[in-house]
């Protein structure tokens, strides 16, 4: 019964409402979780994404303004021990001498190991020199002005240079590698800042670093890494021993001496590249950060807005997928969004030097699926009990149905058996009849007939549903069951004038169930009789073919449209055409004409051309194998 259109209409506008309020809900958890994941510290994770991404690019190409100066392990056999401030003084000089843009100390002087002369010696090349820079790391030695920034006597004329590297320690990934650098501290400029602005003043300006920021008062920047070793290194043995390189090489450079002695971590750094305490001489890691200032390309953090963007939008994706995108697809949905994220993740890195935040995304995946997972599950387990439910009443109201009609026609049988039984004694007396009386005698016979067929079907559907049909095999020849169907058929054609031609093939005898064969073929020369107009043919044919043998019944009829041809063979299903026919039928002849020869091991299919006929075809196996409709292929 159709609803009131009032009832109807406010039905749908409260299913809307409801729908829209639920669509609310989830963008409000989505939201909520976006902003509880973004409260959490993930400088850690954070980092390590950032490291891989530092890995995986390619390395960031090299101003070749710098060269390296290494005392190595070489170095320190040739001196035995640290290098003197002789041999300090003697390799200075031949530096100096190459015209070098700058000189600069990464050494701490206090383990240089020399007399006073040497020690004066040197103070007064390096002194002399303005070009000569000793880098400290000491930020104190930054902040107190550029009067207080002395060495210790003799060399307090030495231009003592803050070159601060900053470790995340105890702030940011807290996992002591280097991946920052101070710009600026209290309006002191760190040396590569200075030196930078030597080479162009606009360099040296910091808040024109690229990606600069301020952190606990410093102006402080990201160091764009190579990999350890990508720059030119002399040996400082190699000079002390007079093998100095042509002057070309070192001229308007900026020479950075340093230790790579694998004796002290100090002089080492740990870097995105490698956690290992040695992974970069300190040497190194002042060029790396040279080079970043020089080539302007050091890395810009993204805002922390941009970041809260992109987690909400992968907690919009994941709240989404769990509710409402079937499960495999949605996982698939998800991996896909996820590579899209890290895509464009990577892509901002390298080659535009972006550094998205990668970690709270991630997390917040893996959160928002794992916590509202079995929510869904829990949906989708009441939604799976309440169909089972659903589908075990239809069951059990099929068998009630099943049981009834079973028991009807059963009780039917008798009385229908018993009007035919009377029709056959009226037609056997002697007595005349009226014309009209036979007429009537006629139809009697032709309804009680057709009366039977249909509540023998519905017993044997009622069987069939009840699976206690059993086959009796018995060799049989095919062709003489064919046969004798069609004699049982030939008054019906001949009414109609219709012409059967039979075309047998000599076939060896099969093991089948005669009784059942015969109702399958009954039943489709029956129908190619009764859809078939007057003056028509009807060929059934046998062959063998494949190790099968098929049946044919092809007819002239009217054929059966394309849209109700997958439906025939399905139970009580008549064409609308035959429902508004007089043509009688309970629409469960081909249903058990399939069943039958399925049973068999065998298959029935059809092919018609709607307005010009129809032909079925029955293939049957020549060895027994299947007993139940299913196992057939
Ligand atoms: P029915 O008792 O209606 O004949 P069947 O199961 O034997 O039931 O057939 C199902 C439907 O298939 C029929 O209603 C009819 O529309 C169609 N059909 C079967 N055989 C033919 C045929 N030879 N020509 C045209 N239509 C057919």
């Amino acid at each position: 019964m159709a609803l009131p259109p009032s009832l109807d209409e406010s039905s749908q506008a409260g299913r809307n409402r409801r729908r829209t309020w639920i669509r609310v809900l989830r963008v409000s958890l989505a939201l909520a979780v976006s902003l509880l994941i973004f409260q959490i510290k993930l400088d850690y994770f954070e980092a390590w994404l950032y490291d891989l991404r530092v890995r995986v690019r390619p390395a960031p190409p090299l101003s070749g303004q710098i060269e390296l100066i290494l005392i190595d392990r070489e170095s320190l056999s040739l001196s035995k021990g640290n290098p003197s401030f002789r041999e300090h003084a003697q390799v200075l000089r031949q530096l100096l001498g190459a015209e070098p843009r700058a000189v600069v100390y990464d050494l701490r002087f206090d383990e240089i190991p020399g007399g006073d002369v040497e020690k004066m010696d040197f103070a007064e090349t390096a002194g002399q020199d303005p070009r000569v820079l000793v880098v400290t790391e000491e930020l104190l030695e930054m902040k107190e002005g550029e009067g207080r920034r002395s060495l210790p006597p003799p060399f307090e004329r030495l231009r003592l240079v803050p070159g601060p590297k900053s470790k995340d320690s105890n702030n940011f990934a807290r996992d002591g590698v280097t991946r920052r650098f101070l710009l600026e501290y209290e309006g002191v400029r760190a040396f590569h800042l200075q030196l930078a602005g030597d080479i162009r003043p606009e360099l040296g300006v910091p808040e024109m670093v690229r990606g600069q920021f301020d952190f606990l008062g410093a102006k402080q920047a990201y160091i764009n890494f190579r990999p350890t070793g990508s720059y030119p290194a002399l040996k400082f043995s190699e000079l002390l021993r007079g093998e100095a390189p042509p002057k070309e090489r070192l001229q308007g450079k900026i020479l950075i001496v340093g230790n790579d002695t694998h004796v002290s971590e100090k002089d080492y750094a740990q870097i995105p590249y490698s956690r290992s305490s040695v992974a970069m001489t300190s040497a190194e890691v002042h060029a790396n950060i040279l080079d970043t200032l020089l080539l302007e390309n050091s890395v810009i953090r993204s805002p922390w807005w941009v970041d809260l963007f992109f987690v909400l939008i992968v907690s919009l994706v994941t709240v989404w997928v769990v509710f409402a995108a079937k499960p495999a697809r949605g996982l698939l949905i998800l991996g896909a969004s996820l590579l899209v994220f890290i895509f464009v993740g990577g892509l901002a890195f390298w080659p535009f030097g972006f550094w998205i935040g990668m970690a709270h995304p991630l997390l917040t995946v893996f959160l928002c699926y794992y916590f509202l997972i079995p929510y869904r599950l829990i949906i989708e387990n009441r939604r799976s009990w309440e169909i089972y439910q659903k589908h075990k009443l239809l069951q059990q109201l099929e068998e009630l149905k099943t049981n009834f009609i079973s028991m009807m026609s059963h009780d039917l049988k008798t009385p229908v058996a018993r009007i035919q039984g009377m029709t056959e004694i009226i037609e056997k007396d002697t007595a005349p009849l009226s014309t009209s009386q036979r007429e009537a005698l006629d139809t009697i016979r032709q309804s009680s007939d057709d009366l039977l067929k249909f509540i023998n079907s519905i017993l044997q559907y009622g069987k069939i549903e009840a699976q206690q049909i059993q086959l009796h095999l018995q060799p049989k020849d095919i062709n003489s069951l064919m046969k004798e169907v069609v004699r049982k058929h030939d008054f019906l054609a001949k009414i109609k004038k219709i012409k059967v031609i039979e075309e047998y093939d000599p076939l060896f005898p099969i093991q089948v169930d005669p009784e059942l064969l015969k109702q399958v073929f009954s039943n489709l020369v029956e129908n190619a009789i009764k859809y078939s107009p007057e003056d028509t043919r009807i060929l059934i044919s046998t062959e063998e073919n494949n190790g099968l043998i098929e049946v044919q019944v092809a007819d002239q009829g009217p054929g059966i449209p394309a849209d109700e041809l997958p439906n025939i063979f399905m139970k009580f299903f008549r064409s609308k055409n035959a429902k508004s026919s007089p043509i009688k039928g309970s629409g469960l002849g081909l249903y058990l004409a399939q069943y039958f020869t399925e049973l068999h091991g065998g298959r029935v299919s059809v092919e018609s051309t709607y307005g010009q006929g129809s032909t079925f075809t029955v293939k049957l196996p020549l060895e027994q194998r299947s007993q139940r409709p299913g196992d057939l292929n």
